[in-house]
């Protein structure tokens, strides 16, 4: 299997929280590499066009607002399968359909405040890991 990054985000509540350390331990445990890391505060600008592909849905305003209510911990992760591997660890986008064991199972406590993101794609991944990290200066 390919060799691959992907964009991994913990939201403000999994911040607020204190599961950092957790969810970088369960990433690293999968054999995922931490490629580069920043912790930071979004705009809403920053927000937006990060989840512009949702502009239409009627939560966009309410993610937007969440995503900006607190920092957050931007991550590349690095490794076989990485993409897909990320999505298995965060469990599904309701936490009450996550698997036993997900990121998602253990912390989020709705839809909308679900503790992590992940890259859906290759495409996703190469344009999200691009609009948050610059190659030359920020991947290790
Ligand atoms: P995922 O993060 O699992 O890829 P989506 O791409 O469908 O899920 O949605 C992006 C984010 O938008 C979700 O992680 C969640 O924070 C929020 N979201 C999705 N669906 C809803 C919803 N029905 N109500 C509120 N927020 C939602
Ligand atoms: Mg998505």
């Amino acid at each position: 299997m390919a060799i691959e990054q992907t964009l991994s985000i913990i939201k403000p509540d999994g911040v607020q929280n204190g599961h950092i350390g957790h969810v970088i331990s369960i990433f690293e445990g999968a054999g995922l590499r931490i490629a580069a890391a920043k912790l930071v505060h979004l705009t809403a600008g920053q927000a937006g066009a990060f989840y512009a592909e949702h502009k239409e849905r009627p939560f966009y305003g309410e993610l937007v607002e969440y995503m900006t209510s607190g920092a957050v911990m931007l991550m590349v992760l690095e490794g076989e399968d990485a993409i897909a591997q990320n999505r298995k660890l965060m469990g599904a986008t309701d936490p009450a359909q996550a698997d036993e064991g997900t990121i998602r199972k253990l912390y989020a406590e709705s839809k909308g405040k679900n503790t992590v993101h992940g890259s859906d794609s290759p495409a996703s991944a190469a344009r999200e890991v691009a609009f948050f990290f610059s190659a030359a200066f920020e991947l290790v």
